[in-house]
């Protein structure tokens, strides 16, 4: 037998039972007439201590072990003279009388502790190795109560887990394929799903009316900060449902999983901000409302009093920052370079100090009377000890540049607590977005998507004003996932992809099986995506996905570890009909 315990169980009143345990050596102390051996499993750490009572054969074998060697003992629970009442097995050690060594270890690259000495590098290429770290398996345990209690709820509420196949045809989500060759049918492909999107519609046209997965899908972009080509989803779809019923029953999902997973009760309905609004006052789509500080426009109310940067413009807008009057000129113009960073890109910034004594102070006095100053400050809701920060440019931008300056100011006072969570809904986004390179729309969820009804009649006469209904669920600026009420009905299907560009041909070839199943009585129908790994690390409090994938790849799409993507054989590309062409560099 290996173990009666694990190495996290054993407390005060086991004190004079014999035990048995098997665990990883996680540091030796040798303190000249006793050896303390911190024995580490999944479960904790207890100490085993080696002294004059210990067997005389096994002093010499402890000379010839190391870090992370496996090893069984057996021995008898002793109370310690020195409790750690930091560790739960802190009130008891084990006497040994046996030791046995299951396996040896070549020294780790790094350390295996907490704060390990190990660069993000090394550690994915020991992936197995970081795996044995606390805080790396405590993440991969989150995700584990949070796949099972997202199960219990589905469950609960009569949702049917149903697998879809990964060998399939393109899903259009915006990515690009990942391919696969298939030698059956030389010269032709698979794709990997984006998302199980189609399929899950099918489902509802077979009648499955709540279906789940929780399910990998597979995108290949170029890697922007915090993505993976290959990431889960917890995918639903729905029958016989409106915008509110999905919203509501994912909200309670979403509820479910903040209390049971960190605690938090929230007696109120999650705030819903219009796409437009979002954009308004915080300039982004995924909007961090752990804190205010929304925007103001001030185009109107600044133009015409003869300075320049304002006169010529298309917008002028900024926010009030609380309690930040005192910022001095070294914090004030560190702003300046930051907006003025090319990710930022604002050309300036121009501040407004609202001092406690009610006086003004701004880089912009030449031009502005403190009247004006005090009409700008009372519209954007300053009182005396604030500061206003102000950007002007093209809307767009300046909004974007806006939005990363809020965050920061956010970050500067501390306003972005990682324990704190404000979850929202963004919904009445617009249904097509319009691609200036291109000249054309692309769907701004998917093609999918079905408008709102009252915007149907624009979608020959002017497709850009038409919005969908389609909602995106947001947690602390992060976009946990997103979905939409779909088209049911061919015709109207055709006429989204044709606004897409996509000719009735191509439709065809292409989407054929949907348009045909919506000719045998598709139900009306819609659904969400929640992003688990990203669901994971924000309940997680980390800002990165790959801290909640036990195998994730690097920013370059490859995993260190496995050595992979990698070159194939000439066999392995005749069997499947394929050429590499050389490689041009670009
Ligand atoms: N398939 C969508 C996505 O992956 C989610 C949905 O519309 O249900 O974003």
């Amino acid at each position: 037998m290996y173990r009666t315990h694990t190495c996290g169980e054993l407390r005060i009143s086991h004190v004079g039972q014999k035990v048995t345990l098997s665990g990883w050596v996680q540091t030796i102390r040798n303190l000249g007439g006793m050896t303390f051996i911190a024995l580490r499993d999944r479960y904790g750490i207890t100490q085993l201590v080696f002294d004059e009572n210990t067997p005389k054969n096994i002093l010499p074998m402890l000379e010839g072990l190391g870090r992370e060697y496996v090893v069984k003992i057996a021995g008898t629970v002793i109370e310690r003279s020195s409790k750690n009442p930091k560790m739960s097995t802190g009130d008891i050690e084990i006497s040994v009388s046996e030791l046995d060594v299951l396996n040896k270890s070549e020294i780790p690259p790094f350390t295996i502790e907490d704060d390990t000495d190990g660069g993000d590098e090394l550690r994915m290429k020991y992936r197995y190795l970081d795996l044995r770290r606390n805080p790396v398996r405590k993440n991969l345990e989150l995700r584990h109560i949070m796949g099972q209690e997202i199960r219990k709820f589905l469950d609960g509420e009569k949702f049917i887990e149903i697998e879809t196949p990964y060998l399939v045809n393109s899903t259009p989500e915006g990515a690009r394929d990942f391919l696969v060759p298939s030698r059956m049918n030389p010269g032709e492909f698979y794709a990997l799903p984006q998302s199980p999107q189609t399929l899950k519609q099918l489902l509802m046209v077979s009648g499955f009316d709540r279906y789940f997965q929780i399910v990998k899908c597979f995108r290949d972009e170029d890697l922007r900060a915090d993505r993976q080509p290959e990431f889960t989803q917890i995918d639903c779809e729905m029958s016989f449902v409106d915008q509110d019923d999905i919203l509501s029953i994912f909200e309670r999902l979403a509820k479910h999983l903040f209390y049971n997973i960190k605690g938090i009760t929230y007696n109120e309905a999650f705030p819903r901000i219009t796409y437009e609004d979002a954009m308004k006052y915080y300039g982004s789509d995924k909007p961090d409302l752990r804190f205010g500080m929304r925007f103001y426009e001030l185009t109107e109310k600044v133009k015409g009093k003869g300075f320049v940067v304002f006169d010529s413009v298309d917008y002028i807008g900024g926010f009030c920052a609380k309690g930040c009057s005192e910022y001095s000129r070294k914090q004030l113009d560190e702003l300046t370079l930051f907006v003025q960073r090319p990710q930022v890109g604002a050309k300036g910034m121009v501040y407004v100090k609202y001092n406690t004594d009610g006086t003004f102070k701004s880089s912009v006095d030449k031009f502005y009377s403190p009247e004006d100053l005090k009409t700008w400050a009372e519209y954007m809701g300053a009182q005396p000890g604030d500061l206003l920060l102000i950007l002007a440019g093209k809307e767009s931008s300046t909004l974007s540049a806006l939005n990363i300056l809020r965050l920061e100011m956010g970050d500067q006072l501390g306003l972005r607590d990682k324990d704190k969570f404000a979850p929202c809904w963004v919904v009445d986004f617009p249904l097509l977005e319009w691609d200036e390179d291109e000249k054309r729309f692309f769907a701004k969820h998917h093609p999918f998507t079905s408008p709102k009804t009252e915007d149907i009649q624009y979608f020959e006469s002017d497709p850009g004003r038409m919005h969908a209904n389609a909602y995106d669920f947001v947690v602390n600026g992060v976009e946990i996932g997103g979905g939409s009420i779909r088209i049911f009905n061919s015709e109207l299907q055709q006429k989204m992809f044709s606004a897409l560009g996509i000719s009735k041909e191509e439709a065809e070839v292409k989407f054929g099986f949907l348009l045909n199943a919506f000719r045998f009585g598709a139900p009306p129908h819609g659904g969400i995506a929640f992003g688990f790994d990203r669901f994971c690390s924000v309940l997680g409090g980390s800002e990165s996905i790959r801290d909640f994938i036990a195998f994730p790849k690097n920013n370059s799409g490859r995993d260190v570890m496995l050595d992979t993507p990698s070159k194939i054989d000439k066999k392995q590309l005749d069997e499947l009909y394929l050429n590499v062409l050389p490689i041009q560099k670009k």
